[in-house]
């Protein structure tokens, strides 16, 4: 890795994880969820990086893909678990880490406990050369270990410029298919446990409020308005995540188009994905726990 993109991972790693623990301290019985992830991406910009996808506030038995609408009123309450995940990028170098909160109670300490100790784990065992299978491994028994299951279809990922989710995956449990794949260094790579008391498995859930740009093979000329809002997508977020709450603001700002009648129509021609909600399949109660890493000759180096 050049180190004048090392640099960029850096600064990227300091401004989420400063975002991450600035979140995590909002996040309050009676809270607008809205003004916390409004506050955390402000945070974002504000220490100077840009915006790697939207924040994530998946609550309970959602573990991941959720974040509100524009006009969402809904408040954190009382028993919550909350997964606060959070991404920064600088010049398309991004930073992606999570954290889970437990609002006013403490019933979840040790699912959360299980998705640290499996992180810990992990990131101590990795340097060049480490086979993925085996961190899958580790993750697994860990979050085993303290009588929980880890999710089997959500995994941590290598990260590439303006890529959250680049060509390698790293499973939450031992699996076999990934034997052979290695971390090799200079490499970036989000780690992320998902700890359960369900069964480990998510299945899509209503929508999340999250898309991102597809590349369709040629554009439908016959909706010029879908063309025009497409271009104005790609050229906004490239191939990044963004929620509905982003283009809504810039889209009333010059037009009296709905954001979500827009976005939906954009799906539907296959411009743009549309993320639903992961929802644990047994109502589980989730916790997840992430940093991003950089991977050295000897050791990874946590950058969140
Ligand atoms: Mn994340
Ligand atoms: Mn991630």
């Amino acid at each position: 890795m050049k180190e004048e993109i090392y640099e960029k991972y850096k600064t990227a790693g300091e401004i989420a994880k400063k975002a991450r623990e600035y979140g995590k301290k909002l996040i309050k019985q009676g809270v607008l969820v809205l003004d916390v992830v409004n506050k955390v991406e402000e945070k974002i910009l504000e220490e100077g990086a840009s915006l790697a996808f939207p924040v994530n506030v998946s609550i309970n038995e959602v573990a991941a893909h959720f974040t509100p609408k524009h006009n969402d009123n809904f408040v954190f309450k009382k028993g919550d678990l909350v997964k606060l995940d959070v991404g920064a990028h600088v010049d398309g170098f991004i930073a992606d880490t999570a954290v889970t909160v437990e609002i006013a109670t403490s019933r979840y300490e040790k699912l959360i406990e299980a998705t640290n100790e499996a992180l810990r784990n992990a990131i101590g065992f990795i340097k060049s050369g480490i086979d993925v299978s085996q961190i899958g491994e580790i993750i697994g028994n860990t979050i085993e270990k303290h009588g929980f299951a880890s999710i089997e279809n959500l995994t941590g990922h290598s990260l590439e410029q303006f890529c959250l989710h680049a060509g390698i995956s790293i499973p939450n449990f031992y699996d076999d298919a990934l034997k052979g794949v290695k971390l090799e260094r200079g490499m970036a790579v989000a780690i992320e446990p998902f700890a359960t008391d369900g069964v480990g498995y998510v299945i899509a859930g209503k929508n999340g409020n999250i898309y991102r740009c597809l590349n369709p093979r040629r554009f439908f000329l016959r909706d010029p308005v879908a063309k025009r809002e497409i271009n104005f997508l790609k050229n906004e977020f490239k191939s990044l995540p963004f929620a509905e709450r982003w283009y809504h603001k810039m889209l009333s700002k010059r037009s009296g188009l709905d954001s979500n009648y827009m976005l939906e129509r954009l799906a539907r021609q296959g411009y743009i994905k549309q993320y639903n909600q992961l929802v644990e399949k047994k109502t589980g109660k989730v916790a997840q726990t992430e940093h991003t890493i950089i991977v050295h000759d000897d050791e990874a180096e946590i950058i969140t």
